[in-house]
C-alpha cells in the first residue's frame, strides 16, 4: 500500500469511528408540568386529551431539536416554551396568583457541560421566563436576577414582556379565592399564618414545568420554570430557580428538573442530591430519584417529583404524589406520556 492510500484508510477509519461513536450516543428528553393530587376522576376526557396532547406537543419538539443535532439547552427552552405558553400549566401563561392577586414567576437552567447556570426570581413580566434565565447565563456575570432587576436586564437583552394581565385566567383566579377563604378560616381556628398555610392542600402548593435533556454530543441540561406557589406572600422564592434545589445538570451525573413543595426541596436540595448519589455513589438514576424522593424529605412532609436522564439517554421520572403530568422520548425508548400514577 502507498503512502497516499494508507493515509485515506487512516482518515476513513477515522472518521468512521466518529459516526460510530456518535451513532452510539443516546439522545433523550423528558419533561414534566407539574406533581400535585393530580387523579382521574377530576378530569372528563376531553381535558385529560388535551393535557396529553400538550405533554407531547412539546416533548416532540424538544426531541425534534435533538434530532437534528441541537443541543439539549435549545432541546430544554423549546419543550418549555410551550408548557409556558399553556394555560394548563403553573408557569408563564399559565401562573397562579399571589396573596395580592399578582404573579410572580421564577425560572432556571443549567448547562451540564460547565456547570454553568442561570435563574431568574419573582419576575412580573416575562412571558417566558425559562428564556431570561438563559440570558442570564449566556449574557451575564452572574446565576440569579431578581425582581426588578431582572426585567431591567430582560429589556436590555430584548427579551419579550408583557403586561401583567397576560397572566390572569380564571380557573387560577378561583383557585386564589379558595386558597385565601382556606386561609381565613384555619387562621381564625390558629391565630397563625404559617400554620394555616402549612395546613393548605397540597393543590395550592405545587405545579411547574420542566424539561431535562441529553443531546447527540453527550451534553446534558436542565430546565425549570414556575409560577410558584398560590397565594404565595412577601417576595416568597421557592425551588424553581434555586440551582441544586429545582435544578442540576453535570455531564458528569445526571440533569434534574423538581417539582414540589419548593420549601422541602430546597432544604433537602433535591436535584443536586440526587446527582451527588449517581456520581459519588455510583447509584442509577432511578435509585437515585427514588432515595431522594420516597427518603427524609418525604417522611418529613416534602411532596413532589423529579424527572431524570443521564449521558446514557436514560430516564426516570419518580413521583411521590397522585399523579405527575410527565413525558419522555428518546433514541432508545418512544414516546410515553403519563399523568396518573
Ligand atoms: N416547586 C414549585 C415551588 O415551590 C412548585 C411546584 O413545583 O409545584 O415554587
Amino acid at each position: 500500500m502507498n503512502k497516499k492510500s494508507l493515509v485515506g484508510l487512516i482518515l476513513a477509519m477515522a472518521s468512521a469511528s466518529v459516526v460510530a461513536k456518535q451513532a452510539a450516543q443516546p439522545i433523550a428528553i423528558a419533561i414534566h408540568g407539574g406533581a400535585g393530587t393530580i387523579e382521574k376522576s377530576r378530569f372528563t376526557p376531553e381535558k385529560e386529551q388535551a393535557y396529553r396532547a400538550k405533554l407531547k406537543e412539546a416533548v416532540e419538539a424538544g426531541y425534534k431539536v435533538l434530532e437534528s443535532g441541537g443541543d439539549s439547552l435549545d432541546a430544554v427552552t423549546t419543550a418549555i416554551n410551550i408548557l409556558e405558553d399553556s394555560p394548563f400549566f403553573n408557569a408563564g401563561k399559565g401562573a397562579v396568583y399571589t396573596y395580592e392577586a399578582n404573579h410572580e414567576l421564577d425560572a432556571s437552567i443549567m448547562d451540564g457541560r460547565n456547570r454553568q447556570a442561570g435563574a431568574v426570581a419573582g419576575v412580573r413580566h416575562i412571558k417566558n421566563p425559562i428564556n431570561l434565565a438563559r440570558e442570564v447565563m449566556d449574557n451575564s456575570v452572574h446565576v440569579m436576577l431578581s425582581g426588578q432587576g431582572a426585567e431591567e436586564f430582560a429589556k436590555k437583552q430584548g427579551v419579550e414582556l408583557v403586561e401583567s394581565d397576560y397572566f390572569n385566567t380564571p380557573d387560577r383566579y378561583k383557585s386564589l379565592l379558595r386558597a385565601k377563604e382556606k386561609l381565613k378560616q384555619k387562621e381564625s381556628g390558629t391565630k397563625d399564618y404559617q400554620a394555616a398555610h402549612q395546613s393548605l392542600p397540597l393543590e395550592f402548593k405545587v405545579g411547574t414545568v420542566g424539561a431535562v435533556a441529553v443531546d447527540k454530543n453527550g451534553n446534558l441540561a436542565a430546565g425549570t420554570s414556575t409560577g410558584g406557589m398560590t397565594a404565595k406572600r412577601f417576595g416568597r422564592v421557592g425551588d424553581s430557580p434555586i440551582i441544586g434545589a429545582g435544578t442540576f445538570a453535570d455531564n458528569q451525573s445526571c440533569a434534574v428538573s423538581a417539582t414540589g413543595h419548593g420549601e422541602y426541596f430546597i432544604r433537602y436540595n433535591v436535584a443536586a442530591d440526587i446527582c451527588a448519589r449517581v456520581e459519588y455513589q455510583n447509584k442509577s438514576i432511578e435509585q437515585a430519584g427514588k432515595e431522594v424522593i420516597f427518603g427524609p424529605m418525604y417522611e418529613s412532609g416534602g411532596t413532589g417529583g423529579v424527572i431524570i436522564v443521564d449521558s446514557d439517554g436514560n430516564i426516570s421520572m419518580p413521583f411521590n404524589t397522585k399523579g405527575m403530568y410527565r413525558a419522555s422520548k428518546s433514541s432508545i425508548a418512544p414516546t410515553f406520556v403519563g399523568i396518573f400514577k
